[in-house]
């Protein structure tokens, strides 16, 4: 058994399921030795001088009966272990997504998403094997192997010493076995990760590859994998066919030595000859010796799985180790109090930022006081900080305390998700899931109304769009729906966002791919709409800002200036400098109409 803090719970959970297929197993191992000694009872009489009628159809009756009971058992063995051991991997596997739910943005930067993944899938199932296979092993084989050993001994205990040494054998021969296969088995899977990692690469990046004419260079990249892979499988399949080989010609041998001693024993009974072995008269009928190959039989299976249940089991005991520390994760605590009845005031008061292992700050020395119910545009190059800005307003990350305030609140000392209810953001990478777009832009809040959507979409300006499209609202976005242009998804995250209907709402860089005439349309809607709430947006073009309340310029982390667009014309020169170009791209365009 596998024991664990996060694992012993189940086992009384599903105490019932274990205990019904204990009872099973114990039942079919005790009646199915009864067959050998039947065929031993039905040997000895044929072998007499009476043939006994009466008492071969009672033979008979007795072991159609045992292969009822056989029968009975096996299906409730089987049906309430695996019951067992699958109801605990759902039950962990639910533990763990909902433990991934509460950890910290920060553990996913440590942690690769394949690695998380792996633990999901293949750690869960060698958990599960280890609880179904290794529980009915380990009653099975060791119950079992009592058994066959005393009714052995009964029999003849000086032959059962003579074929317990080979029996060692072949359990010592599983347990090495089980440990190459092991082994070839982690080399087949490392494999088959980077082939599924190449494809997976190759289908999802197939415009690139197509765009710079890879095909070929990819197709020999795949080939050397797939090569590599037939070639483990091969040397896996190879060593598995050698092995179960070796142990049929050890199994075959060791009956061979118990015919030959065995047999030699029934001849010297028969004849009469007195014969000894370990100085202990040996008598034994053919009879006798059919039962006893008939339990040397039964204790092979048990014998080699003692052999794997040791490697089985540590190999699940690394998977139970890896699950544990994802399940004792440390996770954010979050405070006692909340935000509520939030206007939305923002401040950050001498706010610098580092990225978990990054030396550079992001952000040095923020100083920046947002009234509620303002519109402030947020501009800088790409890498000035302006994303990092408005999400750590969401508490991605934790930030320095007393750095950060919503209403005059720090919201280190404030609830996490009633600060993530106060904010409602439309990331910069707007994410889409592949479900219908009336579920992608309603998501922002359980339990929606189509109107609440269709209003949404008409604040992004997205609804002709999502009209044109064959099932309208219905449409399956990516995967196998419709595969969405860079500025609709934009505005399908901007609607989203909008729909959270939060006292704050940040707009990050979510019409740098909007055409002029639609990004106007969202601007008066903004204004509109958003009156009297703090409407953050962070922007890549001067004209997306130009009438808004206030503006942020950042440079390199830190504010070059922070005031209305017209007071920036004066004082800000990365402000002046986007404007002008703004400017030379719009005499440029209208040449270009006019010529
Ligand atoms: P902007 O949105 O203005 O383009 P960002 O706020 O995204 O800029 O990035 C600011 C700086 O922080 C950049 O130098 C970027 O490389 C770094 N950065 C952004 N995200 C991360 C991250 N998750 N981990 C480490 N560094 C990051
Ligand atoms: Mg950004």
């Amino acid at each position: 058994m596998l024991f664990g803090k996060h694992i012993n719970k189940f086992y009384l959970k599903f105490i019932w399921l274990y205990m019904i297929g204990v009872v099973g197993l114990v039942a079919v191992d005790w009646f199915q030795l009864y067959i050998p000694e039947s065929l031993g009872q039905i040997v000895d009489m044929f072998s007499g001088e009476n043939v006994d009628l009466a008492l071969l159809w009672d033979i008979v009756k007795d072991v159609i009966l045992v292969a009822v009971v056989l029968f009975v058992g096996r299906i409730a063995w089987r049906l309430s272990i695996f019951a067992a051991s699958q109801r605990t991997e759902a039950g962990l596997r639910k533990m763990m997504f909902a433990k991934s739910e509460r950890l910290p943005l920060s553990y996913f930067g440590k942690n690769k998403v394949g690695t998380v993944m792996a633990w999901f899938t293949t750690d869960l199932e060698t958990i599960e094997e280890f609880l179904g296979w290794g529980t009915i092993m380990l009653f099975d084989a060791g119950f079992l192997t009592l058994l066959v050993i005393v009714k052995m001994i009964r029999l003849d205990w000086a032959l059962s010493l003579v074929v317990f040494v080979p029996l060692v054998l072949i359990a010592i021969w599983g347990g090495l076995v089980e440990k190459f296969q092991a082994k070839k088995w982690n080399e087949r899977q490392e494999q088959f990760d980077k082939l599924y990692d190449y494809s997976r690469e190759s289908f999802t990046g197939i415009r690139v590859i197509k765009a710079f004419v890879a095909e070929t260079r990819r197709l020999h990249g795949c080939a050397k994998i797939i090569r590599k892979n037939k070639d483990v499988n091969l040397s896996y399949a190879r060593m598995t066919v050698i092995f179960d080989c070796i142990i049929s010609l050890i199994i075959a041998l060791i009956n061979a030595i118990i015919l030959g001693v065995g047999g030699y024993f029934v001849y010297c009974s028969i004849q009469g000859i007195p014969i000894a072995l370990f100085s202990h008269p040996v008598n034994m009928t053919a009879g006798n010796l059919i039962t006893f190959l008939g339990y040397f039989d039964t204790m092979v299976w048990p014998m080699m799985a003692l052999g794997q249940i040791v490697s089985m089991r540590s190999r699940a005991k690394a998977s139970l180790h890896r699950v544990s520390r994802f399940l004792s994760a440390e996770e954010d605590v979050s405070p006692e109090q909340t935000l509520e009845n939030v206007e939305g005031k923002v401040t950050f008061k001498n706010f610098t930022f580092h990225y978990p292992e990054t030396e550079v700050p992001a952000l040095k020395n923020v100083e920046l006081e947002i009234d509620a119910g303002m519109t402030v545009g947020v501009v800088g190059k790409v890498g000035s900080g302006k994303s990092t800005l408005v999400n750590s307003l969401l508490k991605l990350y934790p930030v320095e305390r007393g750095t950060v305030l919503i209403d005059g609140k720090d919201i280190m000392e404030c609830d996490t998700e009633s600060v993530r209810r106060a904010v409602a953001c439309a990331p910069q990478d707007g994410f889409l899931f592949s479900d219908t777009l009336s579920s992608n832009i309603g998501f922002a809040k359980d339990g929606c109304t189509r109107e609440e959507v269709l209003k949404a979409a008409d604040f992004a300006s997205i609804t002709e769009d999502i009209e044109g499209f064959k099932d309208g609202f219905d449409t399956v976005c990516g995967e196998r729906g419709v595969t969405l242009s860079g500025g609709q998804k934009q505005r399908v995250a901007i609607a989203r966002a909008y729909l959270a209907d939060a006292p704050v709402l940040i707009l990050d860089d979510s019409v740098s791919a909007v055409d002029v005439k639609t990004e106007k349309k969202i601007l008066e809607n903004i204004a509109k709409e958003r009156k009297g709430k703090t409407t953050i947006v962070v922007a890549s073009r001067a004209s997306t800002v130009a009438r808004f309340d206030k503006i942020v310029v950042l440079k390199d982390g830190e504010v070059e200036a922070f005031a209305s667009p017209k007071e920036l014309l004066k004082i800000s020169p990365t402000y002046q400098k986007m404007v002008r170009l703004q400017m030379l791209e719009e005499e440029a365009k209208e040449a270009g109409d006019a010529g």
